[in-house]
């Protein structure tokens, strides 16, 4: 290992904490990840130094926070290798970015009649902004379906593809089942059909280096707040030609560039789609989370994300009657499951006890649990600062639990 494990581990203050005398095991960093002392710095650095609305006022301390506030935008630039800093335009998350994309991509460029492929696995955030636009316009949604393996049928896509459809909507990583989906190659079938691409990056932003020119995507989303940053902020990338083409999401401050009762003219991007005062504080230190996982080595912590992936996996797989749902090679470090007569919510809240922080439920996707025909599962999602230890910590709670049953 290329990084000091214990220095890591003192940097999240949180994770020094004991929960029912018992040291925390935090296995929840797909719903959101802990932050490190310097993001948490970073804030407190903004209220006590130079916070001041940005972009508005001639005074120092506004002078110095929206330097501070545009010096993250081309980290997220360079982090993501966007061509241009227009392009990137922050929201208060992904959900945010999907509907922001699905609203003004709507406006501009769908019709009654058109179509739009979402797949199978997606979180409800990057079904339900499409819907609603497909409602307001009379558009139909596809579902480009998966295998049990937890696979999206890339070949189904040729058939499910017709003249009517406009974008292809799909996970980077799924947050159930952790599969890391060919982005490129279905970029590229997209684009040979003049289709864009929509790609929700909130699970892999933190978790693969993201070069955006080489996926060739159309849009991008990601989260901060699972990123190791702050919540409240997110990040839409888009193509500039077609971020230019598309009318604002919503109307105020900032996003103008002359307001007449007689018509308003807009901003220039990124402004254009942000209106309003933005989460100054938050995305500042969501610079400061970029500089500390540039630090880090984004590699560095996939490859420590997968060695526990592959560990916790091989012990899990020996327990009886506990079944893996996502089994795919290329997967990254989400393990959702069930244990035969034993209900997700019940491991859950007994894990707990034991100080072990899982997720339960339905992850924000119905449609994967109706493909698995399940209520829900127990998920437990890796970040680069979790350890064997906590593994061997968690797998014998989770043994002890199940003999309760
Ligand atoms: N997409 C995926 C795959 C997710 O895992 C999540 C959150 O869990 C979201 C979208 C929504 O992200 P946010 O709640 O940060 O807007």
């Amino acid at each position: 290992m290329s990084f000091d494990l214990k220095k890591i581990r003192e940097e999240f203050p949180i994770l020094q904490q004991k929960i029912y005398n018992r040291p925390l095991v935090y296995f929840d960093n797909a719903a959101t990840t802990q932050r490190p002392q310097q993001v948490i710095d970073a804030l407190i650095r903004t209220y006590t130094e130079y916070y001041g609305n940005i972009h508005r006022a001639a005074h120092f301390l506004a002078d110095k926070a929206t330097l501070a506030y545009e010096e993250t935008r081309e980290k997220v630039r360079k982090l993501i290798n966007a061509e241009t800093r227009e392009q990137i335009i922050f929201t208060k998350g992904t959900t945010e970015s999907i509907n922001l994309a699905a609203f003004s991509f709507g406006e501009a460029f769908i019709h009654e009649g058109d179509e739009i492929i979402v797949s199978e696995m997606e979180h409800h955030s990057n079904i339900v902004p499409w819907q609603l636009m497909a409602g307001r316009k009379g558009a139909k949604i596809v579902m480009l379906p998966i295998d049990d393996e937890g696979r999206l049928l890339i070949e189904n896509m040729e058939t499910l593809i017709t003249p009517r459809t406009k974008l292809i909507a799909v996970a980077h990583i799924s947050n159930v089942l952790g599969t890391i989906n060919p982005i490129r190659q279905i970029t590229q079938i997209a684009h040979s059909k003049g289709i864009r691409i929509f790609i929700d990056g909130a699970q892999a932003a933190a978790h693969l280096r993201i070069d955006i020119q080489d996926l060739d995507v159309d849009f991008y989303a990601f989260s901060a707040h699972k990123m190791y940053g702050p919540n409240g902020v997110g990040v839409l990338y888009g193509k500039k030609e077609l971020l230019e083409q598309l009318p604002p999401y919503q109307g105020g401050g900032e996003m103008i560039s002359e307001v007449k009762f007689s018509g308003t003219t807009y901003n220039e991007l990124p402004y254009k789609f942000e209106a309003g005062t933005p989460n100054i504080s938050g995305v500042i230190a969501f610079g400061a989370a970029i500089d500390y996982l540039e630090n880090l080595g984004i590699e560095n912590a996939a490859a420590r994300e997968t060695e526990l992936l592959n560990y916790a996996t091989a012990e899990l797989s020996q327990i009886p009657g506990l079944r893996i749902y996502g089994t795919q090679s290329e997967k990254s470090g989400v393990i959702s499951f069930n244990v035969d007569g034993v209900h997700f919510f019940d491991l859950g809240t007994m894990l707990d006890k034991f100080g072990i922080a899982v997720r339960t439920g339905r992850h924000c996707t119905d449609p994967l649990m109706d493909h698995f025909d399940i209520q829900g599962t127990v998920r437990a999602s890796f970040a680069f600062y979790n350890t064997k230890e906590e593994i061997d910590v968690f797998i014998e709670a989770l043994k002890k639990v199940i003999s309760m049953f």
